[in-house]
């Protein structure tokens, strides 16, 4: 089809999911598809898995999962899946995302501890192996990579370098990262990976998905504290039905997922992505900084996904204000979500470029102040 034809969106959505996305991925979603005839099954949730295990990792051990709903409901599939009924999980927790990890579990009745280092401080990783060396009972380890609170980028090198140490099981909430900033997590030890189908890979809501080591996996056939949450069933109905998922798969999601696959390997992979998220990033702190706005975080903490903002300390600035002029301009922003500070959040992810953030910067400059 013609993608010319299809109206422009309104406005940039800079807000780390749902995300902007190019028009021919919104395309891809106009036809209906069968979900268990072979051109959807085949064509085109089989390729998608296959090609999720290629942008994850060169290891052969890992096998790809998808889930319906959104990013959390994979999360849940996960953490309710893999633990054993006596297993005992460890949540390194700096934002509301760390947070979301210990509520599941602890939702779930599953024994958890929380290292909380607070939303501007990574993991206290001396803490860790302690705890490690110490209490026996831990059988996984759990952190976000990008915490999205902030912007937080945690050392899961370094996490999972301790976690082996002491022969944990590994999970990471990779979600607004994995497609975005260069990762292997064969090379990074990680069990369990977890991302979304509307972050880094710009597609649209719906669907998350877990990338799985297939001999960690197959052990926890019955663990499930959920039934339709199982991720070891819905792997294996994966797997024997050639991509048919149980229960109704959301067909479209998933083929505008396709597309954006396409897309991310057009534009170069995941490298080249990371690059144009860097430049975009690196315009917004510079022109942010020109106005005298100044980030959160200290720069060696900060992830060129999201970006946390300190709210002007002047009374001609209101966020409400700011957002709604800003919207009419073209670019929808994101509230702050940091309790200790007063603060405002702009993404840089999706199918926006290093023109749009240099637009954006003029924008701000006419809108911040009333
Ligand atoms: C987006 C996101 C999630 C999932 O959020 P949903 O609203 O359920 O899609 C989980 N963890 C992180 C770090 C995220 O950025």
């Amino acid at each position: 089809m013609n993608t010319a034809e299809l109206p422009e969106n309104p406005y940039f959505l800079l807000t780390p999911g749902p995300l902007s996305t190019s028009k021919s991925v919104k395309a891809a979603m106009l036809r209906d598809w069968c979900t268990w005839d072979d051109d959807y099954n085949i064509d085109v949730v089989q390729e998608i898995r296959k090609g999720l295990i290629s942008l994850a990792t060169k290891s052969q051990e890992y096998t790809s999962i998808l889930m319906q709903g959104s990013g959390t409901f994979s999360v849940e599939a996960t953490i309710g899946s893999v633990l054993p009924p006596d297993g005992k999980l460890l949540v390194l927790s700096n934002g509301a995302y760390g947070q979301r990890l210990a509520q599941i579990a602890q939702r779930l009745k599953i024994d958890t501890v929380v290292h909380d280092s607070g939303e501007i401080e990574p993991p206290d990783l001396e803490l860790l192996e302690r705890t490690l060396q110490s209490d026996k009972k831990i059988t996984h380890v759990v952190v976000v990579h990008c915490e999205t609170t902030t912007g937080m980028l945690n050392p899961i090198e370094d996490i999972g370098r301790i976690s082996k140490k002491y022969n944990k099981i590994y999970i990471v909430d990779a979600m607004s990262s994995f497609g975005g900033i260069p990762m292997d997590i064969g090379e990074l030890d990680i069990d369990f990976m977890i991302s979304s189908a509307n972050k880094c890979i710009q597609g649209v809501p719906g669907f998350g998905f877990i990338l799985a080591r297939k001999e960690v996996l197959v052990k926890t056939s019955g663990f499930a504290r959920s039934l339709s949450l199982d991720l070891y069933d819905q792997w294996k109905t994966l797997e024997e039905g050639n991509g048919k998922w149980r229960y109704t798969s959301p067909t479209h999601t998933v083929r505008a997922f396709l597309q954006a696959m396409k897309e991310l390997h057009e534009e170069g992979g995941v490298g080249k992505r990371y690059e144009r998220y860097r430049e975009n990033h690196q315009i917004l702190v510079d022109g942010m900084n020109e106005l005298g706005i100044n980030c959160l975080l200290p720069k060696s903490y900060q992830s060129p996904i999201i970006t946390s903002f300190n709210s002007p300390n002047s009374p001609s600035y209101d966020f409400k204000k700011f957002y709604t002029k800003l919207k009419a301009k073209g670019f929808v922003i994101y509230p702050g979500k940091v309790s200790t500070a007063d603060t405002f959040r702009i993404g840089n992810i999706g199918h926006v470029f290093p023109d749009d953030f240099r637009s954006l910067i003029k924008c701000v400059a006419d809108s911040i102040f009333w």
